[in-house]
Order: structure tokens, then C-alpha cells, then sequence
């Protein structure tokens, strides 16, 4: 049986130094990984790897 995994609302801040969206929270449903990271993001303007994942607790 498959299991359904819902997902996680998480705040992804990028901290790279002069991109255009650096440390600028965004939000987004991510729905986590099999093997580590559980959650991977990557930067939308400067295509760095997101190590500022945090879960939205609503
Ligand atoms: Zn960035």
C-alpha cells in the first residue's frame, strides 16, 4: 500500500549574499524527501541550495 504523505508548509529564507531576494522569507508547501534532506529548496534568483527551511506552523 502506498503511503500518502501530505505537504509541509515551509518558510525557505536565502541568505546568499547579493541575491535579490536575499533574506526574504517565502513560503511554500514542500512535500519531504525519502532520504536526507528531508527538504531541499533552491533559490528562485540565485539558484543556491536553501538551507533556511523552517515549518509553518499555522
Ligand atoms: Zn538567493
Amino acid at each position: 500500500m502506498d503511503e500518502e504523505l501530505d505537504p509541509v508548509m515551509m518558510s525557505a529564507t536565502c541568505h546568499t549574499k547579493g541575491c535579490p531576494v536575499a533574506d526574504i522569507a517565502f513560503v511554500a508547501p514542500m512535500y519531504p524527501n525519502a532520504t536526507e534532506p528531508i527538504y531541499r529548496a533552491q533559490c528562485g534568483q540565485c539558484d543556491q541550495a536553501i538551507t533556511d527551511l523552517v515549518p509553518v506552523t499555522a
